[in-house]
């Protein structure tokens, strides 16, 4: 069985073809700037090693790029399937489920008025994943295809952890709550770290650090509570985003600089964050080199995010009485020794040991970076969003 993953963004659309039998992947790759100047795929074929390499080719919308994608799927020269009845189901990321659905679903049209009423809480990413589900069902009309949210993993959170203490009727007539995301990320390596403890009733704390971050506190396999919100402005730092901030901050800033909704939205959304503190880029790389050649403003920027996920990781572990485990993922969790190890410094009144020289050893896929005799596990896990996704739309549709 054949699973095609798709991650159907505003302009952007990542795909990945995946064997269900031993759950590789034959091929992935992504069409940028659909429906704007100069459209670009990519494209890899991991059976035979063959790409596509940043090609321009016309993508007027995402009719026209998921149309190219199935072709070269198929295309003698770099596809890895002879036709499309190979592909037994589509699995689809949707961003946000509101709170209709705590597991991933199979699409028919009651899902699709679901999501599209829940569209008006992630405006920016809900419209785009439809878009994605509609074309797909358009153009192969007998497949079937599977939503999985990044929001469903957290639906187990106690209304303790998921109101916010505004009116209670803006929680009943608006659904304003927290919701949280990246939840098959957290999903996929608290699981991994449940079963290499070898304890399914863990306490697991999660730092999935990307450009976007969050961080989660999983007990027993369920969330009990995680740090973006009813948006994925709220919690830790990150590349582009404020994290938590005073809202009171932002109605001063917005009269003070004469700024509407959108702009004070843009500003915490896209000009906040590693970008907004550094001033020069909001990736983590930059910053660390910024600090290496002595920028204060890279520093203070470090510090803040460094900071900030201790902060969260002192709250999770009161949160759920304690901590077994505490993982590292995404780009800058996987990849970043150095943040790991400020984060980690001074956690020793949990009972951790952290493992300076392993943690800068560039050891692949999942590695412990406690000391043997360490009360709490540190472990950098590699995540795999796309994997979940496949194994729940295989789940759902077998
Ligand atoms: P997203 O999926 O949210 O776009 P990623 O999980 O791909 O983000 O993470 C991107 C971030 O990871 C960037 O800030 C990047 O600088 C950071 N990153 C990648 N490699 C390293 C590294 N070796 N050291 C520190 N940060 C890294």
């Amino acid at each position: 069985m054949k699973v095609l993953v798709i991650n159907s963004g505003s302009s952007s659309l990542k795909f990945e073809l995946v064997d269900m039998t031993n759950e590789k992947t034959l091929a992935k790759g992504i069409c940028e700037r659909i429906g704007i100047a100069d459209p670009i795929f990519t494209y890899k074929n991991l059976v035979k090693g063959t790409k596509i390499d940043k090609q321009q080719v016309p993508m007027e919308d995402h009719s026209v790029a998921i149309d190219l994608v199935l072709k070269t799927l198929q295309d003698k020269e770099n596809g890895v399937i002879s036709g499309v009845d190979e592909i037994d189901a589509i699995g689809h990321r949707v961003v946000h489920g509101g709170e209709y659905y705590d597991d991933s679903v199979v699409v028919d049209d009651q899902v699709i008025k679901n999501l599209e009423e829940v569209a008006a809480l992630a405006p920016l990413h809900n419209p785009a994943n439809i878009m994605g589900i509609k074309v797909m069902r358009k153009l192969l009309p007998d497949k079937k295809n599977v939503v999985v949210f990044d929001t469903a993993f957290h639906q187990s959170m106690k209304p303790e952890a998921y109101m916010y203490a505004l009116p209670y009727e803006d929680y009943k007539e608006l659904k304003v709550r927290k919701y949280g995301f990246h939840g098959t990320s957290h999903k996929y390596v608290s699981e991994t770290v449940a079963e290499l403890l070898g304890k399914k009733d863990a306490k697991i704390i999660v730092c999935h650090l990307g450009n976007g971050a969050s961080i989660s506190a999983v007990k027993n396999g369920k969330v009990v509570d995680t740090s973006m919100g009813m948006t994925p402005l709220a919690g830790i730092m990150m590349g582009t985003r404020t994290g938590d901030t005073d809202p009171a901050a932002a109605f001063y800033v917005m009269e003070k600089r004469g700024l509407s909704l959108k702009e004070i939205d843009t500003r915490m959304n896209k000009k906040s964050g590693i970008l907004g503190v550094y001033g020069k880029s909001s990736d983590f790389r930059d910053l660390e080199e910024g600090m290496e050649a002595g920028d204060e403003r890279a520093k203070l920027a470090y510090d803040m995010f460094c900071y900030r996920v201790k902060l969260y990781i002192g709250a999770y572990a009161a949160a759920m009485d304690g901590v077994d485990a505490i993982a590292f993922t995404g780009g800058i969790g996987e990849n970043g020794a150095d943040p790991r190890e400020t984060i980690c410094e001074g956690l020793g009144y949990l009972g951790l040991k952290f493992d300076n020289a392993k943690n800068k050893e560039r050891i692949s896929g999942n590695v412990e970076l406690s000391t043997p005799d360490s009360k709490v596990k540190v472990y950098k896990i590699e995540t795999a969003e796309e994997l979940v996704i496949a194994r729940d739309t295989y789940r759902l549709t077998k």
